[in-house]
């Protein structure tokens, strides 16, 4: 698509305020493919108003209606799918049948739902002697970030118009082409003018204009946990309502009755998927000791497979960063099986699908998120041991547990400190509740436990 040059305010595409720009950049071939508008706090206030004029009429508007919006937002979606996934695939580098796939299918799917969960959810319910209202939260500033661009976006957007919530968007600089096709969507969707509106712009100076404004009644955050901590406490000190969904160092655990085979190959895809910037990624493989060696060589060639198949990763930054955790994972003493630091290729941000063997719980590689295509298989002893590793980090996002027994993964699982978990391979359901336990963030999001975090409720006694 063809970038505008303006943002989406109030039901038009509008010149910012200022004249900086940012450029947008094919992390396949690192050419400039156009350049989005940088906007300033001034354009966010801007939206704010507009979101917020807009707040009464949206707010008042019968479930019903909203639901038509919404699957008329969906309809677009589909009908304009090759484009989307043509765009992503331009701006993240992501191949094309997996931008076809997940990163224009999904928010298919996600919007739907919402279509659905707008008609048909119980806005009203009676409690004893009263009756219980629950009312949008208001104008909420969404911030997103670019490792599934349009999913990221749909999964605050929809369930915010399906409450009857306005938007100020503010989607991240490596992906705004995305974030635009969506503002188009919406308006082809018949989305009256300032329900969504978008302002593109770089995180410290849009983004956290948008966190800080206080006519802004929720901020709901994806991204990093660092700048998820400071969103967190500017909400904080205004009593705003927050949700945060952050980092991931989500384990699979293969327990000694798994499937091995099938266990290591669906591991490794999972990590290698989307070039490992997937939040919830399995990026730590737990194996007992005794089928250790066999997982490590499974992985090893189920990695090498992947060779050129995989994309690069977003920018030159990521692929610095990703590298550099490889490197720190060879100082600290792991084992490289597959791939390594070296890029495979001289133009473009791509890193090697990396795995490593020895890793230690303790190794930096098993800690921090890497948020590139890099898996650490770690060695457990027995199953309080592998316990003791699985939830021994920060995080809390998602995970994995394979076992002979359906019944025994899902007792390992009820004991991990974790949002989701996929038992013996369970597929994605985009309906499920997803968030963090721990610093893995605050709410959820999808289905209708996405939807009451745009809600607050109102109860009257008779
Ligand atoms: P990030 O900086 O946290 O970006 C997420 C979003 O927040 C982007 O829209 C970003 O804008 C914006 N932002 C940045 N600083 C802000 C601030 N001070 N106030 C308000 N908004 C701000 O994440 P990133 O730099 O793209 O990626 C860094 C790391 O975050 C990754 O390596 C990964 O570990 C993690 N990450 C996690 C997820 C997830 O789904 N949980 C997704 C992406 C990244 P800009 O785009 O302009 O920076
Ligand atoms: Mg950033």
């Amino acid at each position: 698509m063809k970038a505008h040059d303006g943002m989406y305010i109030d039901g038009a595409w509008r010149p910012a305020v200022g004249a900086d720009t940012i450029e947008v950049v094919n992390p396949v071939d690192e050419q400039v493919i156009g350049r989005v508008p940088a906007g300033t706090a001034e354009d966010v206030d801007i939206a704010v108003r507009a979101a917020r004029a807009a707040l009464p009429g949206w707010a008042a508007t019968p479930p019903a209606e909203r639901a038509a919006r919404l699957t008329a937002l969906r309809d677009v979606l589909v009908a304009r799918k090759d484009e989307i996934a043509e765009t992503v695939t331009a701006e993240l580098g992501a191949p094309l049948p997996f931008s076809q796939m997940v990163h224009a299918g999904v928010p298919i799917a996600v919007a739907g739902s919402y279509a659905e969960l707008a008609a048909t959810h119980a806005f009203e319910e009676k409690v004893g002697n009263s009756t219980v209202y629950q009312e949008p939260v208001g104008v909420v500033g969404a911030i997103t970030p670019w490792n599934y661009p349009l999913h990221q976006i749909v999964a605050k957007v929809a369930p915010a118009l399906a409450a009857g919530c306005t938007v100020v968007l503010k989607p991240a600089e490596d992906t705004p082409l995305t974030a635009q096709l969506f503002a188009e969507a919406v308006a082809e969707a018949g989305v009256p003018a300032g329900v969504f509106n978008l302002v593109t712009g770089l995180g410290p100076v849009a983004g956290q204009a948008l966190a800080e404004h206080p006519n802004v009644d929720l901020v709901s955050f994806t991204g990093s946990t660092a700048v998820g901590k400071r969103i967190g406490a500017t909400a904080g000190a205004a009593i705003k309502r927050v949700a945060l969904e952050l980092g991931g160092k989500s384990a699979n655990v293969v327990l000694p009755s798994a499937d091995l085979a099938k266990a290591v190959s669906v591991g490794v895809a999972n990590v290698m998927s989307n070039s490992g910037q997937t939040c919830s990624a399995w990026t730590r493989m737990l194996v007992h000791t005794a089928r250790y060696d066999e997982a490590v060589e499974l992985a090893a060639a189920a990695a090498a497979k992947y060779g050129d198949r995989i994309g690069p990763v977003v920018n030159a930054k990521q692929q610095a960063r990703v590298r550099g955790y490889i490197e720190k994972g060879v100082a600290e003493g792991a084992r490289i099986v597959a791939g390594g630091p070296e890029s495979p290729r001289d133009q473009g941000y791509f890193v090697s699908p990396t795995v490593f063997a020895d890793v230690t719980p303790d190794m930096t590689i098993a800690q921090e998120e890497i948020f590139g295509p890099v898996l650490s298989i770690i060695r457990y002893e027995d199953e309080a041991d592998a316990l003791r590793i699985a939830n021994g980090t920060v995080y809390g996002l998602a995970g994995a547990v394979w076992a002979g027994d359906e019944a025994e993964a899902i007792a390992f699982a009820r004991r991990l400190d974790t949002g989701q978990v996929d038992i013996n391979g369970g597929r994605f359901n985009p309906v499920a509740p997803f968030g963090g336990y721990k610093q893995s963030g605050v709410g959820r999001e999808l289905g209708s436990h996405g939807l009451s975090e745009y809600l607050q409720t109102k109860s009257l006694q008779f």
